[in-house]
């Protein structure tokens, strides 16, 4: 166990005042949830959204809406290297999860075989991810599902505030979702946006939302705990003491279709009260430290020059290894040294052993080697110069 200064992989850190300002949330109630639904609508643009209890729920309620639009359709067609979240929600759906290998290159599709996978009459839905808050090439798939009629659903959990071609990430698709999550983009401990553009879509989420429940006594005292802990422990100089109980299984991403999906609390909306401003400052600071990665990183380590290009803000900055051995030694390296290294995921989606045997026969290979030979980076504000030339010598070997 390691005791002093230790980084944590993503941090969107929460302040006293934010937690002030989530108590006052939680006297007004839905005022503050309806409230924080308005700035994002006009943020985003956009006609309609949803606030819920976290992106795995938001995910859910999504495609339980397609579902009722489509009720003869019912695979989701993912990339097969992403967040456990996605597939647990979409078992939590009573649908089935369809793979497609992904480009290690840009982690989006292999576009070469996303053609015949879209070839498939039982299609719900594609989730094009921006990984990492990485643009993912919606406007292809779109190209590719041209007069189909499948529906995007553009996967933005860690992709807020984020663009491409001047225009905001989530917004792109027919539907999407973000997440509020501890390690997001901005945090609310916990929480989930939708965000559409379609009243036929907006119309069976509408009800749905209406109809899930409030947050019960317990679950509210443990987030409001969780909401403090985070103000306390995200520090660097605190941070190893969460990171020793292995209890809280920080950095594991587990899969498990049983979660909550609840309205957003008073508590999540105040939380993010000044969301606009918080989420300007987290940005800089990433930037900041993901330019020097861009600078100081070899080319080995770095996507090409085209997907650099694209990386502009990410939460986390993902760099290939060359060899699964010498990932697993700077990751142990790095339990030592508190550094903020972190896997990406743990396998590829048809690794997870719960799902494994719907893939019998298939094999997703850029996707597992992608998950077994690439670590990610931080890139926020506690990362300081001194930090980045000591993981570069660690992850070099110079
Ligand atoms: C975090 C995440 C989710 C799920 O969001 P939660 O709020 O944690 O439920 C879904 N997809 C991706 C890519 C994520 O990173």
């Amino acid at each position: 166990m390691r005791i002093g200064r230790t980084l944590p992989p993503a941090a969107s850190p929460i302040y006293p005042q934010d937690i002030f300002a989530g108590l006052k949330g939680i006297f007004q109630g839905d005022k503050a949830v309806k409230n924080l639904e308005k700035e994002l609508r006009q943020y985003f643009q956009v006609k309609h959204c949803f606030l819920v209890s976290s992106g795995k729920a938001a995910l859910t309620l999504i495609l339980t809406a397609l579902k009722k639009k489509f009720p003869g359709q019912d695979e989701v067609l993912i990339p097969a290297f992403t967040c456990y979240s996605v597939p647990s929600s979409i078992v939590r759906s009573k649908l089935k999860v369809t793979l497609c290998d992904i480009d290690p290159d840009t982690l989006d599709f292999d576009f070469s075989q996303l053609t015949d996978k879209l070839r498939n009459n039982k299609l719900l839905c594609i989730i094009p991810t921006h990984l990492f808050g990485i643009p993912a090439d919606v406007e292809r798939v779109k190209r590719l599902t041209g007069n189909l009629t499948i529906p995007i659903v553009e996967d933005a959990a860690q992709a807020l505030g984020n663009q491409i071609n001047g225009k905001k990430l989530g917004t792109l698709g027919d539907v999407s979702f973000f997440s509020l999550g501890r390690g997001k983009a901005f945090s609310t401990v916990e929480g989930g946006i939708i965000v559409t553009n379609s009243d036929e879509i907006a119309k069976h989420l509408s009800k749905m939302v209406q109809k899930l429940d409030q947050y019960n006594y317990k679950e509210m005292v443990s987030l409001m705990f969780y909401a403090l802990a985070l103000m306390i422990f995200m520090h660097p100089w605190l941070f190893w003491f969460p990171k020793s109980l292995p209890f809280l299984k920080l950095g594991e991403t587990i899969y498990d279709p049983t979660f909550k999906i609840k309205k957003m609390t008073g508590f999540q909306a105040g939380l993010a009260s000044g969301w606009q401003k918080k989420l300007k400052k987290f940005r800089k600071e990433r930037r900041t430290v993901t330019e020097n990665w861009l600078n100081l990183l070899p080319r080995s380590f770095l996507p090409s020059k085209e997907v650099c290009k694209k990386i502009s803000c990410p939460i986390r900055l993902p760099v290939k290894i060359e060899n699964e051995e010498k990932t697993r030694h700077i990751l142990k390296q790095n339990e030592k040294v508190g550094l903020g290294l972190s896997i990406t995921y743990p396998d590829s989606i048809n690794g997870i052993e719960a799902l494994a045997k719907h893939y019998k026969g298939q094999n997703f290979p850029a996707a597992r080697k992608t998950a077994r030979q690439t670590i990610t980076l931080p890139v926020h504000g506690f990362v300081k110069n001194q930090d980045q030339k000591k993981i570069i010598k660690l992850i070099t070997g110079t």
